[in-house]
């Protein structure tokens, strides 16, 4: 999995969808080694090519807001030296909360592709729904569910473990 994730960063090409969310998935198992919810992220360019990868850092950043989205996000317009994504795909392993999905929004990205659902904390097909509810932001393309078994599994194993051993 490593191996795939390296070769394709090393490429700069990796498609939208599975594959990039091969790379977001990486991205989760790397944040879950750190102890962190394991959710990853990755913003694909135009192209094809990953701008940026980041898994939640909000225990190592004392950051409640240092969601894996955000981070992303934030690197790929750094990277590209453009505050707007537009020309780019967000591709996450969990559905975004309410504040990533408006994140997405002002960032203006073209596509939104996430894997497992969230109906306690998703902000985009659950809770505030922040794109059917908010017609005058910009919509991207929502695509949900891709790779959902693995992402969720991720999840499931991470809060079954952090249950069973005792509070730090
Ligand atoms: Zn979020």
């Amino acid at each position: 999995m490593g191996l795939c994730y390296a070769r394709a960063m090393r490429d700069g090409r990796l498609g939208v969808g599975t594959d990039a969310m091969e790379a977001a998935l990486a991205a989760a198992r790397a944040a879950a080694a750190r102890g962190e919810v394991p959710v990853g992220a990755v913003v694909v360019g135009p192209g094809g090519a990953v701008l940026a990868a980041a898994g939640n850092d909000v225990e190592a950043g004392c950051d409640a807001a240092a969601h894996a989205e955000l981070i992303a996000m934030r690197a790929a317009a750094a990277r590209l030296e453009s505050a707007r994504l537009s020309e780019c795909d967000l591709v996450v392993t969990l559905e975004p909360c309410a504040m990533c999905a408006a994140a997405a929004g002002l960032f203006r990205v073209r596509r939104i592709v996430f894997g497992a659902y969230d109906p306690k904390g998703g902000g985009v097909e659950h809770g505030a729904r922040v794109f059917a509810t908010s017609p005058h932001i910009h919509q991207p393309e929502i695509v949900g569910g891709v790779r959902e078994a693995e992402c969720a599994a991720l999840l499931r194993a991470f809060f079954a473990e952090r249950r069973s051993s005792p509070k730090r």
